[in-house]
Parts: structure tokens; C-alpha cells; sequence
């Protein structure tokens, strides 16, 4: 029944198996001998499969959990250095058909202000984001073929993108919309998008089919096979996630990296990123009404796993969680986090009052921008705002060779630099210019070659001249 190069979902995510897993995973997780050759294997640096990583999930040997840590952090080091791509959440639109009931956009949500952003709208928006430092959006929208087609996503893109505000720019859109066609793919392939994130929310049929009961994302198979579908359309970075509190968090990761086994075995690439977001509290909505809700030490042991298990995958955190998960996160393999994100339809521009609550989630990290640049850099951590590679053609299986051969870093070192230099010349406060500055020197005489370093400084001095938008 189980077959990774099958397209059906059931099959590539097939129920059996992920039971089987969990069953020997149960079985073995005494069996530290076996243990002890799973992380050696990791120590490769090629990955582990899904089997292999559910047995380190249900290891509960301290000596093992902490030589997991360590090596969650030595390939974070190893694959991304100290930087952190920053990015923020833009909502466009929280009219929704379906009727999911972890989020509060579900259609039978009364009560929510429901709110789509004309262009003009998404414009000030934009300015916003752009005014505060962003280069790299996220695009959100509930699934609503009469309010949300996808001419206004197209459409909302393209505004995104033709938007340049004194120094500013968005220069990678992601976006995060409701399972389509492959036609409609194509067309948010063709208005340029980095990468379609769609989160799966949970890999158990059963539970799927009962937390969506009506819409068309109750179709379990039509949702998961997606990925397949954006493809087909042209799309080749993709972003995988679930939501943990849904369903039992060990079927999750099984799940989970079944699905990226199946991209790889199937298109030759992998997920781009894994985004690991916890079900948190929003209007109409109560955490504690799902019994399967994870605790800090568990989230932080997933975000490890994951990290050894799909060592060149992008691994994202938002404002979901706070301050310190977040910075624990940082160490273990998380590679990109949201900044002064808002997580409500307009948010950047105006703020709402409690009744008037248009917002996905609650944020637990409301920092402004500049203080979680100054924070990462206080940290030790570099911020980066590079959007290089899409725009260079760096996608799909060219990207993921790069990255699996560790070549990436030459490209993404110096682009920190750069992208971080126009932050601190742009938009940054007195303290985190001179905390910037000063990294920045530090870590320029940090680049191995001396050709790209002459070509770094160069580029850093016409930063400074007030020349923008340079890459690698
Ligand atoms: S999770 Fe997405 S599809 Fe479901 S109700 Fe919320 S916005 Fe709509
Ligand atoms: S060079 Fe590519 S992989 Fe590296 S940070 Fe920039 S966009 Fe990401």
C-alpha cells in the first residue's frame, strides 16, 4: 500500500505505514546501539528517512537527545552559518468558504471583521512593510473563489511588486493560498513568486476530514496531493508544514517527512522550507479544545529532528511563538522568522481594536522590526534580507544541489552582508546601525575567498554612495 513515487496521497502517505513507524519506533527506542547508528548516520549530513527519524522523536535517552542538539546545531552552522532570513506575513483577504476549526476565518465565524484589500489598500501596506525594512513577504488569503479568485492574487502581486517607496522594495513574494489547479500554478509561477507554501495542518485523514467538515478543503486527497499539482504548474520550491497541536505530534513528523521523501523520490527536489507552527489562541478559538497540544522541550525536539533529518531545507518560525522559543529555535536549525508582523487584514496600517479583531492568530513576539534585527545581532546571529536566488534563477533542483553541496554559502554570506547594509543605511535606529556596523566588519573578514570579499567591500562601500540591490 505504501509507495513514496505513488501520486495519491493516500498512497505516499499511507496511514499503515506511519502506524508501523510508530509502532516499531515504540518497540526500538531503547535499542541504543540503533540509536547510536541513526545519529551517526545523520552526522553524514544527508538526511535521515522517516523511520529513522521517528525513532529519535521517541528516544528518551538524555545522552542521545543532547548529542541530537549539538548536531542539530553543528548543521545548522554548517548549512547556514550564523544568518537568519527575515520575512513578514502580509494578509490580504480573511474571506473564507471553509470551515476549518482551528482558524478563525472559518465561514461560520459571525462575528470576525471581514476585510479583502483593494490594490490601493494593499499598496499603504506595502509601504508600510517597505518603511520598515522588508524585502520578503509571505501573501495569506482565506479560500474564497468569489472574493479571493486568483486574477486578485495575480493582481495583488503584481502591485507588490511594481511598488518602490524611496529606497524600499519587496522583492520575493511568497505566497500561501488554498490548494489549487495546476493552471492556476502556472499563472502564480508566471507573476513571479518564490515559493507556495501551503500548510498540510495535520497528515491524519481521519482527524483532517474532522477538522475541515465542510468546504472544499475537507478533500484530505485534493489538499495533500497540491504540492504535486504546483509542480506540475512549474512551481519548483515548495513549503511544507503542520500544524502541531492537531493531531499527535510523532504521526506529524512521520507524516511529514513522508511528504518530503515523496517530492524528492517523485520531482528530484525536496521541500524548500518547513514551516513548524503551533496552534495558538485567536478569536473564536481556544487552544486548550485540542488535546493534543505540545510543550516547549517537545516543539524545540522536533525543530532538531527535523533539522538532522532534512539538513538543506529552509526551517521557519513566526511570531506564532515567543521571544524565548524563538531564540532557542535559532540554535537548533530554525533559518528564516517573521519581524513586526501583523497577523490581521490591514494591520500594518491601521490598528484594530479588540472587537474589531480581524487576525489569524494572537502574535507572542510584537517587537517591532529594528529591536528583533538588534536582538539577532546581540545574539551572535547575522540578519539577512536576501532574496538572491529566485531572482537568479537559483530554484528547484539547481538550488537544492547548490545547497547540498554546501556551495549556497558563497551566495548567501555576502548577500547578508549587502542586504543588512541597506537595512542599517535605510531604516535602522542609532543602536542598531553601530551593533550592525560592526558585525558586518567582523564578518567580511570572515569570507573564505579573497575575489568575492574585494567584490563584497566594493559593493558595501556603493551601498553607502546610496546604490542599491546588490547579489551574489
Ligand atoms: S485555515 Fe485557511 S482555509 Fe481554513 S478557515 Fe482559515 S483561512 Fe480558511
Ligand atoms: S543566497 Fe539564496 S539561499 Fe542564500 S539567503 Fe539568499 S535567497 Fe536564501
Amino acid at each position: 500500500m505504501y509507495n513514496v513515487n505513488s501520486m495519491k496521497a493516500e498512497e505516499f502517505i499511507s496511514h499503515e505505514e506511519i502506524i508501523d513507524t510508530l509502532a516499531w519506533a515504540d518497540k526500538e527506542k531503547d535499542n541504543l546501539a540503533l540509536i547510536d547508528e541513526i545519529i551517526e548516520k545523520a552526522k553524514k549530513r544527508k538526511g535521515l528517512t522517516h523511520r529513522e527519524a521517528s525513532l529519535l522523536l521517541a528516544c528518551e535517552d538524555k545522552t542521545r537527545l543532547d548529542e541530537i542538539y549539538h548536531l542539530a546545531e553543528q548543521i545548522k552552522k554548517d548549512f547556514y552559518g550564523n544568518r537568519i532570513v527575515l520575512f513578514a506575513p502580509l494578509y490580504l483577504s480573511n474571506y473564507c468558504v471553509n470551515g476549518c476549526v482551528y482558524c478563525p476565518y472559518h465561514a461560520k465565524n459571525k462575528h470576525i471583521r471581514r476585510k479583502k484589500l483593494s490594490m490601493d489598500e494593499i499598496r499603504n501596506e506595502v509601504i508600510a512593510l517597505q518603511d520598515m525594512g522588508h524585502k520578503r513577504l509571505a501573501i495569506e488569503t482565506g479560500e474564497d473563489p468569489v472574493n479571493n479568485p486568483i486574477e486578485y492574487v495575480l493582481d495583488a502581486i503584481k502591485t507588490i511588486y511594481s511598488i518602490k517607496h524611496k529606497n524600499g522594495a519587496i522583492r520575493r513574494v511568497n505566497v500561501n493560498i488554498a490548494a489549487t489547479t495546476v493552471e492556476n500554478y502556472r499563472k502564480l509561477k508566471e507573476a513571479g513568486i518564490g515559493t507556495y507554501i501551503l500548510f498540510q495542518e495535520t497528515y491524519h485523514k481521519e482527524s483532517y476530514e474532522k477538522l475541515h467538515p465542510t468546504g472544499p478543503k475537507h478533500n484530505y486527497a485534493y489538499h495533500t496531493e497540491a504540492m504535486d499539482r504546483a509542480m506540475e504548474g512549474g512551481i519548483d520550491d515548495v513549503g511544507l508544514g503542520v500544524l502541531f497541536g492537531l493531531e499527535l505530534y510523532r504521526y506529524e513528523l512521520a507524516g511529514l517527512l513522508m511528504h518530503a521523501e515523496h517530492l524528492e523520490a517523485v520531482h528530484g527536489v525536496g521541500p524548500h522550507t518547513i514551516s513548524v507552527p503551533r496552534i495558538k489562541r485567536a478569536d473564536d478559538i481556544d487552544p486548550t479544545a485540542f488535546d493534543n497540544g505540545i510543550d516547549d522541550e517537545t516543539f524545540l525536539k522536533i525543530i532538531a529532528i527535523i533539522r538532522i533529518a532534512v539538513p538543506y531545507t529552509g526551517m521557519i518560525i513566526s511570531t506564532r511563538e515567543g521571544k524565548d522559543v524563538r531564540a532557542r529555535s535559532l540554535h537548533l536549525g530554525i533559518s528564516q522568522i517573521s519581524g513586526g508582523s501583523r497577523t490581521s487584514v490591514g494591520g500594518y496600517v491601521e490598528k484594530e481594536s479588540e472587537d474589531e479583531n480581524s487576525a489569524q492568530f494572537d502574535v507572542s513576539d510584537n517587537r517591532p522590526l529594528d529591536e528583533v534585527v538588534n536582538w539577532l545581532m546581540k545574539m551572535g546571529c547575522l540578519p539577512s534580507f536576501c532574496t538572491a536566488c529566485y531572482r537568479e534563477g537559483r530554484t528547484g533542483d539547481r538550488f537544492m544541489s547548490l545547497c547540498k553541496s554546501g556551495q549556497i554559502q558563497n551566495c548567501c554570506h555576502p548577500n547578508a552582508l549587502m542586504t543588512l547594509k541597506e537595512y542599517l543605511m535605510d531604516y535602522a535606529s542609532e543602536d542598531t546601525k553601530k551593533v550592525g556596523e560592526e558585525l558586518i566588519r567582523k564578518e567580511l573578514e570572515t569570507i573564505p575567498s579573497m575575489k568575492v570579499k574585494e567584490v563584497c567591500s566594493d559593493h558595501l562601500e556603493k551601498i553607502e554612495e546610496g546604490i542599491r540591490d546588490f547579489r551574489f
